[in-house]
């Protein structure tokens, strides 16, 4: 079993495509309401790390706990995924339908909420990413940045216990990115436990409470963000920060 207080727990997770090793040996315990930022380069695990949290991807080596629930196929997936909602890096929202209704639209589906109530919670989460105004515009008519915040409260919208975050900014236009990170950390410290994949340096060391940094597969350091940007003796952690700060 895992810990009582971790609301996720990977214990020797490992994933093969093919025979290419994507995941190996991962150990890893989050804390509930804790923000955890996966950094490392590109093709080191990161995605599929995450994707093994709310069974996007099967592992297929180990265990994945989420509330002291075993991922995997089965009955019990659906209530995990109803704590685990994720944030893509392509927004993903429902083109023939209004802003508000790609938020009401899980609730209605997944929860049974009435079109009425769903509505009602989806232009307060509107409200909290700060695009209430455009309820009731369609997809396209939003930039980047606006239709990245719909794809958070459309997540909120489904009251999870764990975000996880894709490159959530990775889609956008750079003058963008501020208003959608500023979102993101507005969440943290709520209570709602945090995953983060991104390229994000700044805003990885404010918001986190631990970097998981990833090469190759494997989780070769976790610490605290004050730690591993300034003192990080890990020569691979190392050499990708002075690649990328
Ligand atoms: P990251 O998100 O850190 O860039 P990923 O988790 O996406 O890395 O990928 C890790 C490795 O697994 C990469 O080498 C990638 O090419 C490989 N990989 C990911 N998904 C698949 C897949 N569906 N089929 C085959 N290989 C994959
Ligand atoms: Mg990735």
């Amino acid at each position: 079993m895992s810990q009582p207080e971790a609301i996720i727990s990977m214990k020797g997770v490992g994933k093969r495509f093919g025979k290419f090793e994507a995941l190996k040996d991962i150990d890893l315990e989050i804390a509930r309401g804790e923000v955890v930022v996966l950094l490392g380069p590109s093709g080191s695990g990161k995605s599929t790390l995450i994707r093994c949290i709310n069974l996007l991807e099967e592992y297929d080596a180990g265990d994945v706990h989420v509330d002291g629930i075993r991922v995997e196929k089965g009955k019990k997936l659906q209530s995990v995924r109803q704590e685990v909602a994720m944030v893509f890096q392509a927004f993903n929202l429902f083109p023939n339908h209004t802003i508000l209704d790609n938020v009401a639209l899980g609730p209605v589906r997944v929860r049974k909420l009435s079109w009425k109530d769903a509505r009602e919670r989806a232009r307060r989460l509107l409200d909290r990413v700060g695009i209430a105004e455009q309820a009731e515009k369609y997809p396209s008519q939003l930039s980047g940045g606006q239709q990245q915040r719909v794809g958070i409260a459309r997540a909120l919208a489904m009251e999870p216990r764990i975000l996880l975050f894709d490159e959530p900014t990775s889609a956008l236009d750079p003058e963008m990115v501020g208003e959608v990170l500023d979102v993101i950390k507005g969440l943290a410290g709520d209570g709602v436990t945090l995953v983060l994949v991104t390229h994000e340096m700044g805003f990885a060391r404010q918001v986190a409470d631990r970097i998981v940094f990833m090469e190759a597969g494997r989780i070769k350091e976790i610490a605290p963000p004050d730690d591993f940007f300034t003192a990080t003796r890990n020569e691979r952690a190392r050499a990708f920060l002075d690649a990328v700060l």
